[in-house]
C-alpha cells in the first residue's frame, strides 16, 4: 500500500533529503523558512501545468519543467540540459491529486469540442489529435505514474537524486511518496 508521508516539521524529512535541495525545497515551501540567496540552481523540478500547483521556493532556487502530470518522458533533452550544463544533481518530481491527465478518455468529447468550439478547429483533426496524444500522456494513476516515472529517470541519470513528491491541491503542500 503506497503512504503519502505529510511534510509538517524538519524531522519529517528522511535523512536521505535532508542535506540536500530536496529537503531545502519541502523546507521553503511546506516549514516556510527564510529563503537563502542563490546564484545557481540547485535542482530541477518537473510538475504538473496544472493552475492549482505553485510552489514557494527562493529566485535562482530551481530549473522548473512543467508538463501534464509531471511527465517528463518527452522532455528529456531539458533534463539533460539541467544536469549537464546546469549541474543540478537532483530532481523533485511533484505529481498532484485530481490530476487533469489521469483518465483522459473520460475528457475526450470535452476536449474534442472545446477544440471544435474555441480554437476553430475542425472536427476530423480534433479526434485525430485526441487519438494520437492521449495515450502518450495519459498517467493511469498520479502516485504509480510518479514512482514509475522516478524509477525511470534513475536509471537513465544514475548518479542523480530523484525523489517523488505528491502536491496535495487542497492544502497546497508537499508530501513526500513512501517507497519503503
Ligand atoms: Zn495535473
Amino acid at each position: 500500500m503506497i503512504r503519502l508521508l505529510p511534510i509538517t516539521k524538519t524531522s519529517d524529512i528522511p535523512p536521505q533529503y535532508s542535506d540536500t535541495p530536496v529537503g531545502g525545497l519541502l523546507r521553503y515551501h511546506n516549514l516556510h523558512v527564510t529563503h537563502d540567496q542563490y546564484q545557481n540552481a540547485q535542482i530541477l523540478i518537473g510538475m504538473c501545468m496544472d493552475h492549482r500547483a505553485h510552489l514557494n521556493i527562493p529566485d535562482n532556487f530551481a530549473y522548473i519543467i512543467r508538463t501534464g502530470g509531471a511527465n517528463l518522458r518527452y522532455s528529456e533533452f531539458k533534463v539533460s540540459y539541467a544536469i549537464a550544463v546546469g549541474q543540478v544533481k537532483h530532481i523533485a518530481l511533484i505529481g498532484h491529486n485530481n490530476c487533469g491527465m489521469v483518465n483522459l478518455y473520460a475528457r475526450k468529447e470535452s476536449f474534442i469540442g472545446g477544440l471544435i468550439n474555441e480554437a476553430g478547429w475542425d472536427r476530423y483533426l480534433a479526434e485525430e489529435h485526441f487519438m494520437h496524444f492521449a495515450p502518450l500522456f495519459e498517467i493511469g494513476n498520479e502516485i504509480d505514474f510518479i514512482l514509475s516515472e522516478a524509477g525511470r529517470l534513475r536509471l537513465r541519470y544514475p548518479k542523480i537524486q530523484v525523489a517523488p513528491l505528491m502536491y496535495l491541491v487542497e492544502e497546497n503542500r508537499l508530501h513526500l511518496i513512501d517507497e519503503r
